[in-house]
């Protein structure tokens, strides 16, 4: 599949890991907006929350849970915000469902 997300979960395209297990991946993003930028992609191709189903309804809040878990260790303990971007006019640049974990330092509208 020609998504540079799947291909970055495979390895074929290198990335700064923060975390992995069986079904997330949170990396640095390549253009960071904040002092602080990761991606949480979970493995599984989708792109939209409009795809989501039950399973993955429980995909998503365990990796919600699993983001409020490592904050601390990822500099994140003085507070950060989580953004998924959605089609054209959210601004979604890759179709693979993702949440961008911004902080590091306080950050515009906050
Ligand atoms: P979005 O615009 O919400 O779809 O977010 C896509 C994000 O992916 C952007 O912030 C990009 O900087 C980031 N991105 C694209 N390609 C890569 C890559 N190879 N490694 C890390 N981040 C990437």
């Amino acid at each position: 599949m020609d998504c540079v997300f799947c291909k970055i979960v495979a390895g074929e395209i290198p990335s700064v890991k923060v975390y992995e297990d069986g079904e997330i991946l949170i990396f640095r993003d390549i253009a960071p907006i904040a002092k602080i930028h990761l991606l949480c992609v979970l493995k599984e191709h989708f792109s939209s929350i409009a795809e989501l189903d039950d399973r993955r309804a429980v995909l998503l809040g365990k990796t919600l849970k699993k983001i409020g878990e490592l904050a601390p260790s990822l500099g994140l303990s003085e507070g950060y915000r989580l953004v998924v971007n959605q089609g054209e006019n959210g601004g979604q640049t890759v179709p693979h469902l993702h949440i961008h974990i911004l902080g590091g330092e306080p950050l515009p509208w906050a």
